[in-house]
């Protein structure tokens, strides 16, 4: 491959590399695309104690990510408005150690912003039919959805959707009764697949009205694939996306207490999970996204390790490719398989699929030097991010991110961060 200052020339054998062009040999390790992670919570502005542009991008770089999509709640203010959206590029500016770019919201009350938020730099919109869990993003009910979508299919823009209705889940939990909230069967229970099924039902049912560009985040129930399955074959404009925890964990071996494996919707059964590989196999699932979302250690209450009221959200920027190695290549897929969910299919969904997630012609060189045959125990100095808590802690992983480039420039290298912060917003 030939690099020239920021960007890929071209992709050539190795006699046909230039004489006098400065190389560099990996020796037998691996060259990814630079991951791209559509699913994070950077929580800056405004809840930087929580996470923030310098330290996940931090861990980004050193989990082989060279860009982010961050979502529009948890930071305060929630990225609603131009305004918003400015005062996030105001608290990244000069932090960022891989590029970024922001997703927008549809919440409540905002429809009036969707349009504007687009033509500001927002890449696509992310909104929740249950409450979020920060009472300062609102939820949309389907009739607040339907007043957005029309702006929403102008942009041309993805809708990113949480995809959990809260009729399903507040029966359930009402049903509990007195049950031991320890205990992470209890959690699972007040989260049933019903609630994932019936909000996919109603999102079909609008996209299938409004034709806007539908993508379901996190799905941890394998109850859907058929029906998303269905969707697409009929035509409809739907991607979908599961997380590394539902493909690692399964509630089987969750211990009581164990607030850190703790996320929404929940980690279902092993069955369920491998039933999730399979969606990913069929090609049903299209990417992986971390859902990168972290906060401090007291928030998992790890004293009462009490599920109903511990932090949902499972961080995992920094080893998120150690950790999908480790289960895919068990299950036999490969590198390549890897790549296209982990780069080129969140680039595809960001809408900067020609720049990023693929080593291609005039794409930026963002690449990964990746040892797909070493191992590590993850510890806390292997994660980077705030807060060094972690559902993977003390676990063995296969595979090890020793460089990474961002446009050309090694922004990791075997546990260090070499030169100035050059990340920046990615703009089209
Ligand atoms: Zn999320």
């Amino acid at each position: 491959m030939l690099v020239e200052g920021e960007k890929i020339l071209a992709v050539v054998p190795a006699e046909q590399v230039p004489a006098g062009a400065h190389a560099q040999d990996f020796g037998g390790a691996a060259i990814l695309p630079g991951l791209v992670d559509s699913h994070v919570h950077i929580n800056d502005p405004g809840r930087a104690e929580w996470e923030g542009f310098e330290t996940a991008t931090r861990a980004a770089a050193a989990g082989g990510y060279t860009m982010l999509v961050d979502m529009p709640l948890n930071c305060i203010p929630s990225t609603s408005d131009v305004a918003a959206l400015e005062a996030k590029r105001a608290a990244a500016r000069g932090k960022c150690r891989v590029d970024w770019a922001a997703w927008g919201s549809v919440v409540a009350d905002n429809h009036d912003h969707v349009e504007a938020l687009a033509g500001a730099g927002v890449l696509g919109f992310k909104c929740f039919l249950i409450h979020p869990g920060t009472d300062e993003f609102t939820m949309v009910t389907e009739q607040e959805l339907r007043a957005a979508l029309p702006q929403v299919v102008r942009t041309g823009l993805p809708l990113l959707v949480h995809a959990e209705l809260a009729g399903p889940i507040e029966a359930a939990t009402a049903g509990l009764g007195n049950a031991d909230w320890k205990s992470h069967a209890t959690y699972l229970r007040s989260r049933p697949d019903e609630g994932e099924l019936s909000a996919i039902r109603l999102l079909l049912k609008l996209c299938r009205e409004f034709r806007f560009r539908l993508h379901i985040v996190h799905l941890a129930t394998h109850q859907a694939l058929d029906e998303l399955r269905a969707a697409r074959a009929e035509g409809l404009p739907v991607t979908v996306e599961t997380c590394p925890h539902y493909l690692r964990f399964d509630a089987e071996t969750i211990a009581d207490g164990a607030t850190l494996r703790k996320c929404a919707p929940p980690i279902r059964s092993r069955e369920n999970r491998e039933k999730l590989w399979q969606g990913l196999r069929d090609g049903v699932i299209d990417l992986v996204a971390t859902d990168h979302s972290p906060c401090p250690l007291s928030m998992k209450q790890l004293d009462t390790g009490n599920f109903k009221t511990a932090w949902g959200g499972i961080a995992s920027l920094s080893i998120a490719l150690p950790v999908m190695w480790t289960e895919a290549s068990r299950r036999g897929f490969t590198l390549r398989d890897i790549a296209r969910w982990m780069a080129e299919g969140p680039a595809t969904l960001a809408g900067c699929g020609a720049r990023k997630g693929r080593i291609t012609r005039g794409g930026d060189a963002d690449l990964v030097i990746f040892e797909p045959e070493a191992e590590f125990t993850v510890t806390p100095e292997r994660l980077h991010y705030r807060h060094p808590v972690s559902a993977y802690m003390g676990e063995k992983l296969r595979g090890v991110v020793k460089a990474t480039y961002l446009r050309g420039k090694r922004v990791f290298a075997e546990g260090t961060f070499p030169g100035d912060p050059i990340g920046r917003e990615y703009r089209k």
